[in-house]
């Protein structure tokens, strides 16, 4: 895969990247996916080799103790390390939102206490957004409540999905400290650290596939933290979550073009290699089209990411890009594995191979971290109301100004504000 405006020393350390994914993260796979004591030692085994090569932690900045690389060179290391989908968590990559996240908005204190050790990969962080009653597509909706009580925080909440909370040390909890602010100002990030008395795993809630995550129930009663446990502002809780997934987003959708890629490579071998029919699979005009059209939607679905990544290392927030790549990208994942399964018949639906466990994990991308639907809405928003019809030529549309589209879609921007 070209590699447009990387140096020479980044295509060097793109090509030792992917050579410890492929030789010692991808043989570890089988152990990996246990979920057992033998998970934990095989993970340990190869976060300490990456340290050893050089490979830790490359995209944090230096000052928290990453490797400091800058974006872009950042952006095209994560298609290699998603061959893998341990390789974020074996080159200490896996918490790399929550570590920007304290970063950019943690005081002294909190970075002390979590950066260094969450860099290091000695403990995992989690988010908890997600309540079961209301619908998670709609932040606003959230009714966890945090009130301060003298020094601290008195926090009630309601969540799942909290992915890894069971191992985590912390969870950032979202969660209504101003009951009366606007809708979009209402809630805030709070730091509890899973610990604290009141803080109880309900359960790990099992998922198709049972391909682990620790996607956990949690509910904090009358948990107490104290008030300095608050991360960014009081009200600044949806400004924090949206600084938390931008980037992060580039950073999935190019993994999931090395996960699709690797699901190609495992179609074309099986193509060439299979006969049926008078004939290699790979010579049947159908098994071609899977081909043709899966190397095209990698081939777009990668420009598409380079160029949100590149309007974002300009200095734009790329919100469009960033939505379009979203629903796109989980689609063509989807769809390039789905193939790959089919061209292996029976061998394709065993775990045997790889290609099950890629699918089921594939299938969550169009739910989580923003269902499919709400990007496509997002992205129709944006697009649509820069134009407006012309009267009596219904055809011909010119660009409004902009305060009187603020006007006209004061709702819609509204909705867009809740779309993180
Ligand atoms: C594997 C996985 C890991 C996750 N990890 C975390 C985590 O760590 N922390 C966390 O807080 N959350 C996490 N989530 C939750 C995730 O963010 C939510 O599932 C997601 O935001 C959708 O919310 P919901 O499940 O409540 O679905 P709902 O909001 O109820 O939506 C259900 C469906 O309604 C449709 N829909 C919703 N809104 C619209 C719209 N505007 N237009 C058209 N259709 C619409 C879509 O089809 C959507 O799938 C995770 C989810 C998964 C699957």
């Amino acid at each position: 895969m070209a590699t447009p405006g990387l140096t020479t020393e980044g295509r060097a350390l793109r090509e030792r990247m992917r050579r410890f994914i492929d030789e010692q993260v991808i043989p570890a796979e089988p152990a990996l996916g246990r979920d057992d004591a033998g998970t934990v030692a095989a993970m340990r085994r190869l976060k300490a080799a990456a340290k050893a090569e050089g490979l830790w932690a490359l995209g944090h900045p230096k000052e928290i103790g990453g490797g400091g690389l800058p974006f872009m060179p950042f952006v095209y290391l994560n298609e290699v390390i998603g061959r893998s989908h341990w390789g974020q968590a074996a080159v200490g990559t896996l918490s790399m939102q929550d570590s920007i996240m304290l970063h950019l908005y943690g005081t002294e204190e909190q970075r002390r206490r979590w950066l260094a050790p969450l860099v290091a990969g000695d403990i995992y962080p989690s988010v908890g957004l997600t309540e079961p009653e209301v619908a998670g597509s709609d932040p606003t909706l959230m009714q966890s409540t945090a009130r301060l009580d003298g020094d601290h925080w008195m926090v009630n909440a309601h969540k799942w999905f909290t992915s890894g909370a069971n191992r985590a040390a912390f969870t950032t909890i979202f969660a209504i400290t101003e009951p009366d602010a606007p809708k979009h100002a209402r809630f805030s990030a709070i730091i509890v650290p899973t610990d604290t008395p009141g803080y109880e795993i309900v359960r790990v809630v099992p998922t198709m596939g049972h391909t682990g995550g620790g996607h956990c129930e949690i509910r904090l009663t009358d948990v107490r933290v104290p008030k300095d446990n608050l991360l960014g502002e009081r009200g600044a809780g949806f400004l924090v979550a949206q600084k938390r997934l931008g980037p992060g987003r580039i950073f999935h959708c190019m993994r999931w073009l090395g996960q699709a890629e690797r699901a190609f490579e495992l179609m074309c071998a099986r193509a060439t290699t299979r006969f049926a029919h008078g004939s290699l699979l790979s010579e049947k005009g159908e098994i071609q089209r899977y081909v043709a059209e899966s190397a095209a939607e990698i081939q777009a679905a990668r420009l598409m990411t380079l160029d949100a990544a590149r309007a974002m290392d300009e200095g734009s927030e790329a919100r469009v890009e960033i939505a379009l790549i979203k629903f796109w990208g989980a689609r063509v994942l989807h769809d390039v594995i789905d193939r790959a399964i089919q061209v292996h018949g029976a061998l394709g639906w065993s775990t045997d191979l790889p290609l099950a466990t890629m699918y089921v994990m594939a299938r969550q991308m169009r739910i989580a971290d923003g269902a499919d639907e709400v990007h496509k809405s997002f992205v129709a928003n944006k697009k649509a109301k820069a134009y407006k019809p012309v009267e009596g030529w219904p055809s011909r549309h010119v660009p409004t100004r902009k305060a009187e589209l603020r006007e006209r879609f004061a709702d819609l921007l509204d909705h867009e504000a809740a779309n993180f």
